[in-house]
């Protein structure tokens, strides 16, 4: 039963918008430090000791050095009899991409080809916000949140050997949520759906061996140009022809590379590509397919070759139910006209979807576009910057989505 001492629900959202309204000049300056000190996945060691140096001076409990340079945290709520509550966690990654800045702000990158440009400076400092309210109002919620400080989202990937290293369990985590900014809706939208979110994350690599020779004489060739031409015409079958068309899915080859002369016949042709899908279950089915006609293609023409495929990330999926909370939670933070974008997706990939393989979460997008002030270059343009007031919102969000989970 609640007490009826708490306060009333509308008191209670008045009560934290204004806390966390007081939170915002040190969320501009955590992100700020963050984004002046860059650091790419599992070198985040500025990152991991300013985010320690914080943790220690509030008290908070936490573990550093997990899966190299990740970071874990325990906040506790006031319990409720001898219920310990449940678990949910909250990821925020925090590493950066090798990109030379080209923003003129006082904030500015001071790694030189090392820049925050995809706005995990930003989810840092949310987190960060996040846990220091929380720690300050233990009362306003019960159960257990712990906040899981991802290295390498970019890559190669810090989310699995995090779960590896236990991030989930003691105390086991019984749901996650986390967010991106995102400059591809603006400021004072969220975008959430049950499903899928974000793509899975495919990579090959290809290089056609064909036979060299004079560009006057190709009977005496095997022409790579020609076969590897036409490995990636045929490429576009999978998504056109193998694919049911009410499934999404994408299939490029982003580069292709081969010859040196007018006049050579190019003995062989490299090309490599990403592939990207939403149903789990074609997992492997590109990788066959790419393959197949890769070898077939060569085999008819008088080619060998040899392929590397990678799954990097799967698909992120979120629960329905804790996809529901988000989405209402969000409703009540975003009064604005566009609000919460029901069927925000992207073919993007992240690694959130490892997190969310093993325990029921939701990823979602906060936006930060504002173009009035410039502010709406692209995730990892050289010019990206967002709207730092998207930074209080993502607090809120996620303090008010603790509320809600933990007393449920
Ligand atoms: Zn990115
Ligand atoms: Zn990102």
């Amino acid at each position: 039963m609640v007490s009826t001492s708490l306060p009333s629900l509308s008191t209670n959202i008045a009560q934290i918008r204004l806390g966390i309204r007081a939170l915002q000049p040190q969320l501009v300056e955590w992100r700020r430090i963050l984004h002046q000190h860059p650091e790419l996945g599992f070198k985040e060691h500025l990152t991991a000791q300013l985010i320690t140096q914080k943790l220690t001076q509030w008290g908070i409990s936490h573990q550093t050095g997990v899966a190299q340079t990740g970071i874990v945290a325990t906040v506790t709520g006031s319990q409720m009899g001898n219920q310990p509550g449940r678990t949910l966690a909250i990821r925020a990654d925090m590493d950066a991409l090798p990109i030379q800045e080209e923003n003129q702000v006082p904030y500015c990158s001071q790694h030189d080809g090392k820049m925050h440009a995809c706005g995990h400076d930003g989810h840092t400092a949310i987190a960060l916000g996040t846990a220091y309210y929380l720690s300050q109002h233990p009362e306003s919620f019960t159960g257990t949140v712990k906040f899981i400080f991802q290295p390498a989202e970019e890559g190669p990937g810090g989310a699995k050997p995090m779960i590896e290293a236990g991030v989930l369990k003691n105390p086991q985590v019984d749901a996650i949520i986390g967010l991106h900014l995102w400059n591809n809706l603006p400021l004072g939208t969220v975008g959430v759906r049950e499903g899928a979110l974000m793509a899975a994350v495919e990579l090959f690599h290809c290089t056609i061996q064909g036979k060299g020779g004079h560009g006057a004489m190709p009977h005496q060739t095997v022409d790579s140009i020609v076969v590897g031409a036409q490995v990636v015409t045929a490429l576009q079958t999978i998504m056109s022809r193998n694919v049911n068309p009410l499934q999404a899915g994408v299939v490029t080859v982003g580069e292709f590379h081969a010859g040196r002369a007018h006049n050579v016949i190019a003995d062989t042709a490299e090309m490599s590509g990403t592939v990207r899908y939403f149903d789990p279950g074609l997992d492997g089915f590109f990788k066959a397919r790419v393959e197949q006609i890769i070898a077939g293609v060569c085999q008819s023409q008088g080619a060998s070759y040899s392929l590397d495929y990678w799954s990097l990330y799967p698909p992120v999926l979120n629960d329905r139910a804790i996809a529901q909370l988000v989405r209402s939670v969000a409703e009540t933070v975003v009064e604005t006209p566009a609000g919460v974008v029901p069927d925000c997706q992207t073919m993007g990939g992240e690694d959130m979807s490892f997190f969310l393989q093993e325990v029921p979460g939701c990823y979602f997008f906060l936006g930060s576009a504002n173009p009035d002030r410039g502010l709406a270059f692209p995730h990892h343009h050289p010019r990206f910057d967002f709207d730092e007031t998207a930074l209080g919102m993502g607090v809120e969000i996620f303090v008010r989505c603790v509320e809600k989970y933990c007393m449920g």
